[in-house]
């Protein structure tokens, strides 16, 4: 799969992923008796068996029989899931939650969610039993984005990696032969330092090469490159121009750090973070900036469910925006006397509407099957159709537009299509 189609994959994840993180937040056990259960991909799946074991026979000695047995019950439906898989979870690992939630009228209900492949690996096992599911450790993954590279340097050391959410990830690192400022007795002055320049520039071209060899083939999914060090090394190795020429434009900061071993680069993220937060809402900003210009001025803007919808059908759209915030189902109505087809974007909450086709006037039936996510139904089409979704954040007013204004769907077209 191309890289960009990775991203859309991820994207819709994503999405599924919060919608039922939002799902299990809303369920409160009433006592510990919600299970979470968090498997990293190279755990075996017998190892968890045996954990759930164990801890559906600790949970024998739980004093309320209610409790206890809820508690149980959660135990037993997870094992009955993990038969499922084979010696390994999927790639990236996996989450269970289970557990008889409160649905009102002093009745519970037994509620097993499985979420396979978080979009980052799950990093260490973890069992939690609690009146709350355990959904943060998921939410920080989700709410992780962006693709950094780092590299912290000064004249003696350097190393470069990643950051990728919120995760650091050291790949390489050197050390130099660079000489100290003291010259040894018999050397030249000018020769010695001659010599220091020329190790100072090797260094800085080793260094360079470290970083060009990570970054330049991932540069277009890059959303930025942050360089760290003391001054003036960082600085002399920026205007220097001994980064690839293709990634030079990358560099969005340049940051004082105290040390360039592998902490150094938890340290440069530490002080960027200001200047990351600003990245991430940038790329937001700008689709949107673009996309207000073709609605004053241009004409490949297009906005609303239908006819954003419409127009994704063609072919025509070369991004989908979608606010961060919507959580919207569409139910579709298919006449049966003429054949004509109505859409009606509903709040989730809401039950479906009965409804007299737009065309005919006929009545139209519907089962649940006419019903789902809004979000989903246009990602479909735009997967079909090599079309980009971008998530749009609310946290800009432009963005809080998209949601208010627009019905929280707009599209930046390829042609324009008079839709
Ligand atoms: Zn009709």
């Amino acid at each position: 799969m191309s890289q960009e189609g990775d991203q859309e994959q991820s994207d819709r994840k994503k999405y599924e992923f919060r919608k039922v993180i939002e799902d299990l937040k809303d369920f409160d056990g009433s006592g510990t008796q919600l299970v979470t259960i968090y498997i990293p991909e190279d755990r075996q799946i017998s190892d968890v068996v045996q954990h759930v074991t164990q801890e559906h026979s600790e949970a024998a000695n739980i004093k309320s029989k209610q409790t206890r047995t809820a508690v149980q019950d959660a135990l037993t439906s997870i094992k009955d899931r993990l038969r499922y898989y084979d010696v390994y979870p999927p790639e990236n690992g996996m989450v269970l939650f289970s557990g008889a939630v409160d649905s009102g009228g002093g009745r519970t209900d037994m509620v097993t969610k499985v979420l396979e492949s978080p979009p980052q690996p799950v990093e260490s096992f973890r069992y939690h039993c609690d009146s709350d599911f355990l959904t943060e450790p998921l939410e920080h993954m989700l709410a992780d984005q962006g693709l950094y590279g780092l590299i912290v340097l000064d004249r003696r050391e350097a190393n470069v990696g990643w950051l990728k959410g919120k995760r650091i990830e050291p790949v390489k690192s050197a050390s130099s032969l660079v000489p100290g400022k003291q010259r040894k007795g018999g050397q030249s002055a000018q020769r010695f330092a001659r010599l220091r320049l020329e190790a100072i520039d090797n260094f800085y071209q080793e260094v360079a090469g470290m970083a060009n060899d990570l970054f330049v083939a991932k540069r277009h999914e890059l959303d930025g490159i942050l360089v760290g060090g003391p001054s003036p090394t960082k600085d002399e190795f920026l205007d220097g121009d001994y980064l690839h020429h293709e990634i030079q434009d990358n560099v969005i900061g340049k940051f004082d750090v105290a040390y360039t071993d592998e902490s150094g680069l938890k340290d440069l993220v530490d002080n960027a973070e200001e200047a990351l937060a600003d990245a991430e809402v940038m790329k937001d900003k700008n689709e949107m900036e673009e996309f207000f210009k073709e609605l004053n001025a241009g004409d490949l803007a297009t906005y609303g469910f239908e006819q954003t919808r419409r127009n994704l059908v063609m072919g025509a759209v070369d991004r989908l925006l979608i606010s961060e915030d919507l959580r919207k189902d569409v139910v579709v109505y298919d006449c049966a006397e003429c054949g004509n087809t109505d859409y009606e974007v509903l709040d989730r909450r809401k039950s479906t509407p009965s409804h007299t086709c737009s065309d005919c006037g006929a009545e139209v039936d519907v089962t649940d099957d006419d019903r789902e996510d809004a979000i989903d139904h246009l990602i479909e089409i735009a997967e079909q159709r090599g079309t980009e979704t971008k998530f749009i954040s609310t946290d800009f007013e432009k963005g809080e537009q998209l949601y208010n204004a627009f019905g929280g769907f707009a599209g930046i077209l390829r042609y324009s299509t008079g839709v």
